[in-house]
């Protein structure tokens, strides 16, 4: 019965010549259509077919609302130091340390100066990738450092929160960072210079419970989850179902927790509009 073996040997699958397709294309969450990454890209990551905001990672954000070459970043150094020794299924100095790789930043935000359309203006943004965003003792200090700085130079600034709240490996540490960068918008408010909070998805939390909702003005992208405690848990909390899109941003915008949801495409052209109205002209 020898007859049926295969005298030669195994067929081989030509693995170098398939083509490599992934990664050219992305599925969109809204619509569910397959896009050309090219396109979304080209297109400010959002979707073409039905305007669902991709995310955006903070170097992107800084491009998208500051002009060409007029950036500079600072408070790079910043770095956390584990101060509660922290481990739960890995150890948060190992978690740290593959997001430092992974992203090239020291923690999930950016400083940096810049002109938005002719105005300057300092601009932190924060990284979602790097451990959610969440706001630990570096994100707090650079922020507060960032809101010291507008209100000494008197420039307006600007807050684009991507958190899923407060960073739990840190715990009261960061905890307490509320109430600093809190205190510091209460000085800023003092010395009469503009705050304005950009809330992209997801902003929860307690980055929600600070900052994030004390903009003079709180403006939000389409779509985006903004909320404190998840859905889950306020169901199971109140044992009620919740309506339809509840903690997305046209629905706070409609329950007065917002005062603009803006396109990403608008976000530029919106914010220096509402500069001009906030801050007084050279004479
Ligand atoms: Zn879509």
């Amino acid at each position: 019965m020898t007859w049926f073996k295969r005298q030669s040997d195994k067929i081989q699958a030509a693995e170098e010549k398939r083509v490599r397709t992934e990664g050219l294309w992305v599925k969109c969450e809204g619509c569910r259509q397959i896009i050309w990454k090219k396109e979304l890209e080209d297109n400010l990551n959002v979707c073409p077919k039905c305007d669902y905001h991709f995310r955006l990672n903070a170097g992107e954000r800084l491009l998208l609302l500051l002009d060409e070459g007029t950036i500079e970043t600072n408070d790079e150094e910043l770095a956390s130091n584990d101060p509660l020794t922290f481990t739960d299924t890995r150890p948060y100095k190992s978690r740290l340390q593959k997001s430092q790789a992974d992203s090239g930043l020291k923690d999930a935000i950016i400083n940096a100066y810049g002109t938005l359309q002719g105005r300057p203006v300092i601009v932190s943004a924060m990284e979602y990738s790097f451990i959610g965003g969440s706001m630990g003792a570096v994100v707090g200090e650079a922020i507060t450092r960032a809101i010291e700085r507008s209100c000494r130079e008197k420039k307006p600034i600007i807050v684009v929160s991507a958190s899923g709240g407060a960073r739990m490996m840190e715990g009261v540490v960061s905890l307490m960072k509320m109430a600093k960068i809190s205190a510091a918008l209460a000085r800023l408010d003092a010395a009469r210079v503009p705050y304005i909070s950009v809330l992209t998805d997801p902003t929860t939390g307690g980055v929600t419970a600070s900052y994030a909702m004390l903009g003079d003005l709180n403006i939000a992208e389409p779509g985006a989850l903004i909320g404190f405690a998840g859905p889950r848990v306020i169901e199971q909390t109140i044992r009620q179902k919740l309506p339809e899109g509840f903690q997305r941003s046209e629905f706070l915008l409609q329950h007065g927790m917002l005062d603009a949801v803006v396109h990403r495409k608008e976000m530029k052209n919106y914010i220096a509009r509402a500069l001009d109205f906030m801050t007084p002209k050279a004479a």
